[in-house]
């Protein structure tokens, strides 16, 4: 309406002679209410966005031991995410809490609200052997809730005063609020930044990142990272089959992730599982049916596509990093496996 009444400005609109809809504020009425009251004083204001749910809770443990991993141990303040990504792998997590894998996830947000007071006590403990941490692996610590809370703020405050490394994972561009503490953190222990951007195509962006900012956005974050002299890079992934796939989509976006100046990327297919599985194949039969069938041959023995298919995605990428320069910044194992690779003259991806 607000809209509407600004395009009807200077124009010679006839007023209806029975209206009865209930009236509208004016700009100024707005302006007013919102002046005494905040936002919340707008009532009839539809909520659109976020219409999460935020439960607070207690945690009696921060630091979460997991095996096989890069890291030692997890972090995460949060559970739940409104980013709402359909791949997400930790979907399936939710079900711990009795909550399901699909709104649930990301409407049903649960906040650790003691969170940094029981991380300091378990950083504070003599036994404690600064192991690698990594922040964010079952949620994202820059999800909007985060504005209010700073519990990943005062997370990285307390690895700081513990000397402690860690590694994050977020599609927040709120990271860079948090860009003081980040370069305090690199220089008493180490710490990288990885932003998730796993396209900048548009129309995948919009159907499967539905609570993310855009794509650039991010990468804006990666730069002012970089700049700042944080080990700040991409994750590109999950590549999602059909969405994400082609040859233009990926050079688009391994170019602008080389533009963004970030000093690695890693990229990997989607893989999908349990509740995760569940939900996406819910979600591509009813927004995408027509992929439907495809998806589910795809995907018929098992978690991941066939490993032919996931090479010849991984050799692309590779092929692209090298021509956008990737390759000459610092990279990681996955990332040196495909730098070996030979070009493909067309990759026939098989979606
Ligand atoms: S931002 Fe990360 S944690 Fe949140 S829904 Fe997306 S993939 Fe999951």
């Amino acid at each position: 309406m607000i809209g509407e009444e600004k395009a009807n400005m200077g124009k010679n609109v006839q007023p209806l002679l029975f209206n009865l809809a209930p009236a509208q504020p004016s700009l100024r009425d707005v302006a007013n209410r919102v002046k005494d009251g905040g936002v919340g004083a707008l009532t009839e204001a539809e909520r659109r966005a976020d219409q999460a749910t935020y439960q607070e809770v207690t945690c009696r443990s921060a630091l979460n031991r997991v095996q096989g991993m890069p890291f030692a141990w997890t972090l995460n303040p949060y559970r739940g995410c409104t980013h709402a990504c359909h791949y997400c792998f930790a979907r399936r997590y939710h079900t711990q809490f009795e909550l399901d894998t699909d709104d649930q996830f990301s409407s049903v947000i649960l906040v650790k609200r003691n969170f940094v007071e029981v991380l300091t006590r378990e950083l504070d403990r003599p036994s404690w052997t600064r192991e690698q941490v990594a922040l964010g692996t079952a949620t994202d610590p820059y999800q909007p809730i985060e504005g209010r809370y700073r519990l990943t703020r005062g997370t990285i405050a307390a690895l700081i005063r513990a000397r402690t490394p860690v590694g994050i994972v977020t599609k927040g561009p709120m990271i860079v609020r948090d860009r003081d503490l980040l370069i305090e953190l690199s220089r008493v222990a180490k710490c990288t930044v990885c932003l998730s951007v796993p396209t900048v195509d548009d129309e995948a962006w919009q159907a499967l990142e539905p609570g993310t900012a855009h794509p650039r956005q991010r990468l804006r974050a990666v730069r002012e990272l970089v700049d700042a002299g944080i080990h700040a890079g991409v994750l590109m992934a999950p590549i999602v089959p059909g969405f994400s796939s082609s040859r233009s989509k990926l050079e688009r976006t391994v170019k602008a992730i080389a533009d963004s100046g970030a000093r690695f990327v890693g990229a990997n297919v989607m893989y999908l599982q349990d509740g995760t599985r569940t939900h996406f194949m819910k979600f591509i039969a009813s927004e995408f049916p027509a992929m439907a069938p495809r998806f589910e041959r795809l995907y018929a023995a098992g978690k991941y596509p066939p490993s032919e298919y996931r090479k010849e995605i991984k050799a692309m990428v590779g092929v692209l990093q090298a021509r956008y320069g990737m390759g000459r910044r610092d990279r990681g194992e996955d990332d040196r496996e495909t730098e070996a690779a030979d070009e493909p003259d067309q990759v026939g991806f098989r979606w």
